[in-house]
């Protein structure tokens, strides 16, 4: 025989109550049942809220009518007419009772626990008697059952202890006269030795039907939901969770313990002491075969089975030198908050003894804090005890699974994902048996923090990395394009996903929380989008407080790099082809580096440098592995290059200019390439990664242009100017090539100094043969001594640097 319990939302609706006989129906063609049902849902809630109502004074005739009205709809809807009016007729009798109870509670403004518990049997008793009448339509011998005297408890009214072998008795005895019959009984509900209705907890009737499993030893006790099972994570948080087939009992005694909703904790209790399997199931795809919660799990691979959350939890903190060494002095707090019936959700105590934090639901919080005044007056008085406060929006998370005792590095996993993140802990406790690990952190990052920690556990599941991106030029575009190519790849290779959440150029911005589909963000750039405000977007940015974040800056511009330290200090990683933040100041260069340092996440900026060719990387590398660097050598301006070794023929040198910048190799503006800016921009970074404290006016620059170009006022001017000054750019060519020599524009870093000129030079020279827009970068270190470390290729374009940036972007989610 089966325990089949349906929760609330399986009898929500006329919808779901068809759904949930149809499962009755068919189970009971293979095997006995019996079924537990819950009030509708929301039901439970609105009793509560009308009884508070009541005794606050207030008018509950809504609610009342609200309750009403979800029950007769159900009834007209699957009920014939001809059969609707016993069920009316009983329902109204309930909901008179009901009424006249709330009338008594409203004149005396008193809500006892115990009439409370009164008013919420309500629930279940009309949905079972509802339900039962239904059923009969399809199948015969159907009786429903007021279980509440079935289940016999103590006095503790909202969370009443089960005697157990007294109600496995009646149950047995009671079942024994009902052979054959599909019985429907109340669950949550039951009675003390006087027969007054006490409640077994919220979310209780899964509890009874455990009890109910035990006392009749059944086969499974099956708990049908709305859901899939039970998940990796709440499916409200994480979108990527995912059912679990199977779990152990203690698994999933510590996961709904810490919240996972799915099942009411207490419910493991009978079934593993009778070892009778716990089968959750969706009563809305009868094809899932359901979460097993079993006696002999199979080894799983996972690292850990599920991370759980508390969402509303305070803490309070007991510290004072009163505590330390003092046997005894846990044992009388935790005694007085046991007696006191305040449930503690977890306690850690530092090894010094010097402190102790615990966790309570924050209704039992202030009243815990009045306790502990009373209870350690003299102690407080003495000052030997700090005064204890209470912390309050906080919530806990835990991560769960039998295999958290043989893998090491789980917490390592953990923290990393966390403190990533940005998500500070307050306290960590983990149980001494090693099924979970539970942190306490600030409500408003739990869901980041649940995701944060799912994709650090689930690799398999592709980890998400939300981007923000700043300008939608050349590069822009081009890494838009490239990474909807590469998606299907990047999933399928790296386990990765990449979610655009919000873009920004000077004139609209746009984000959604939903993330932008790549295919089309032009469009909705265009429509959906608002004016561009940086600071706003930083800020949205932020509030969004999702985990895995990278802020993208693909523009020139210096407004950006305004917001680089606060983006860093909000543990939201930055990768950037700007130049313009780390060539400023050495003090903010410092101060991005350091803020990436102390807030874990990265700040990347390979194509700073040579677009995608790897020489930032490089220069890390070597410096790491405790390289010195002697000197480098470097021609690092794509654009000077493309100019130099196209500027032949009978070309002017306007023109390859020109030509340069409609290849898209130049800076916005063409002559930050030519005044040799952009290149000594190169050269400082390079300058500051090789560890030189370095200022832009350190380096010294061999002007190439005629001070007339460089005087030029806008771009066009500038075009003019050079072409005013062809005869000068003739001549330098000429010069070089009367001498079989050709013009290469070298950066230099020897002994601290950088320095950029302009040289020409004949074949020996390892510079020589440099074709297109390519770069080249030499250097000569300790153990690169006599043959240096030389990387060459396309140091220019938007291809190239969208790549660098794509593959920046990666590195961040490798983490
Ligand atoms: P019922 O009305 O069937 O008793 P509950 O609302 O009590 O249903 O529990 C089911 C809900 O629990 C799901 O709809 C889901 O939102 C929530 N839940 C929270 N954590 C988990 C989890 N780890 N796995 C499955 N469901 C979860
Ligand atoms: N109806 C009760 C509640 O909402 C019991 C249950 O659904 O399990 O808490
Ligand atoms: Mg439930």
């Amino acid at each position: 025989m089966n325990i089949l319990k349906f929760g609330g939302t399986s009898v929500g609706s006329a919808k779901s109550i068809s759904a949930l006989l149809d499962v009755v129906e068919a189970s009971r063609k293979k095997e006995d049942c019996i079924v537990v049902l819950s009030a509708m849902s929301g039901v439970t809630n609105l009793l509560l809220a009308m009884a508070e109502q009541a005794q606050r004074g207030e008018d509950y005739s809504e609610n009342l009518l609200a309750i009403e009205e979800r029950h007769f709809e159900v009834i007209r809807t699957l009920l014939p007419a001809s059969a609707q009016n016993p069920v009316f007729t009983k329902l109204k009798i309930y909901f008179n009772e009901l009424e006249d109870i709330l009338q008594a509670v409203f004149n005396i403004r008193e809500l006892t626990a115990q009439t409370k518990d009164l008013i919420l049997s309500y629930g279940e008793r009309c949905s079972a008697f509802m339900v039962c009448h239904i059923a009969k339509q399809k199948m015969a011998n159907v009786e429903a059952v007021d279980g509440t005297t079935l289940i016999k408890t103590d006095s503790n009214f909202g969370q009443a202890r089960v005697h157990m072998e007294l109600s496995e008795l009646l149950i047995s005895d009671f079942y024994s006269t009902k052979q054959g019959k599909l019985l429907i009984v109340t669950g949550f509900i039951s009675s003390n030795e006087e027969g007054r209705v006490t409640t077994l907890g919220r979310g209780g009737s899964d509890y009874t039907a455990a009890i109910w499993g035990s006392a009749l030893n059944a086969n499974e006790i099956q708990i049908w939901t709305d859901v899939n099972g039970m998940l990796t994570a709440d499916p409200r948080i994480v979108e990527k969770a995912f059912s679990l087939s199977e779990l152990s009992y203690i698994e999933a005694m510590e996961l709904s313990y810490f919240g996972a909703k799915v099942i009411y904790p207490p419910t493991m209790t009978p079934a593993f002491l009778k070892k009778i399997p716990i089968v959750i199931k969706n009563t809305f795809d009868a094809d899932f075969p359901g979460t097993y919660i079993r006696h002999d799990v199979k080894k799983s691979e996972l690292p850990i089975k599920g991370i759980s959350s508390i969402d509303d939890i305070s803490i309070l903190n007991l510290s004072g030198s009163g505590m330390v060494g003092k046997a005894g002095f846990s044992g009388r707090l935790f005694s007085l908050l046991s007696r006191e019936q305040i449930n503690v959700v977890l306690i850690t105590q530092s090894s010094s003894e010097h402190s102790i934090t615990f966790a309570v639901k924050p209704d039992d919080a202030v009243k815990a804090l009045n306790l502990i005044s009373k209870e350690f007056e003299l102690e407080l008085q003495a000052k030997k005890l700090e005064y204890p406060e209470v912390e309050k929006e906080l919530s806990v998370l835990a991560i769960v699974g039998e295999n958290m005792k043989h893998t090491p590095g789980i917490s390592a996993r953990l923290f990393n994902a966390l403190g990533r993140n940005g998500v500070n802990v307050r306290a960590i406790a983990q149980g001494s048996s090693e099924y979970n690990i539970s942190v306490i952190l600030s409500k408003s990052d739990l869901s980041k923090a649940v995701n944060a920690v799912h994709d650090a556990f689930y690799a398999d599941l592709k980890k998400t990395l939300h981007i923000f991106c700043l300008g939608t030029g050349n590069i822009g575009t081009e890494l838009f394009r490239q990474l909807e190519k590469q998606m299907p790849h990047l999933a399928k290779n790296n386990d990765l996903q990449v979610k655009v959440m919000g873009i920004s150029n000077t004139k609209q911005m746009y984000l959604s929380n939903q993330g932008l589909n790549l295919e089309n963000w032009q469009p909705k750039l265009q429509e959906k989008s608002e004016p561009a405000d940086l600071k706003l977007f930083v800020k949205k940015m932020k509030a969004m407080n999702l985990p895995n974040c990278v802020f993208v800056d693909n523009t020139a511009s210096a407004n950006p790099v305004n917001y680089y330290k606060e983006i860093l200090e909000s543990s939201i990683s930055i990768v950037t082809c700007n130049k313009i933040g780390n060539s400023a100041d050495f003090e903010q260069y410092r101060a991005f580096k350091n803020a990436a340092r102390k807030y874990g996440v990265d700040f990347y900026y390979e194509t700073n440098v040579g677009a995608g060719l790897p020489i930032i990387r490089t220069l890390k590398d070597l410096m790491m592995s405790g390289d010195k660097v002697a000197r480098i050598e470097a021609i690092l301006s794509g654009t000077i290059s493309y100019i130099f070794n196209n500027f032949n023929g009978d070309k002017q040198f306007h023109t390859v200019v020109k030509e340069a910048q409609e290849k898209g190799y130049t800076e916005p503006d063409p002559r930050d390439d030519l005044n040799g800016k952009d290149f000594m921009r190169k050269m400082l970074i390079l300058a500051r990664d090789a560890g030189y404290p370095m200022e832009a006016t350190d380096i010294s620059i061999e002007n190439i242009l005629p001070a007339s170009c460089l005087a030029a006022t806008s771009v066009t001017e500038f075009y003019q100017e050079l072409e005013n000054n062809a005869a000068y750019f003739e001549d330098m060519k000429t010069k070089a090539a009367n001498q079989q020599q050709v013009l290469r524009y070298i950066g230099k870093l020897e002994n601290g100094k950088v320095e950029i000129t302009l040289q020409s030079v004949d074949d020996s020279h390892p510079f020589f043969a440099l074709s297109g827009s390519d770069n080249i970068i030499s250097f000569t270190t300790d153990r690169y001594k006599d043959r240096p470390l030389v990387v060459k290729g396309p140091g220019a374009g938007a291809e190239v640097t969208a790549a660098g940036v794509f593959a920046d972007i990666i590195n961040v989610g490798k983490k």
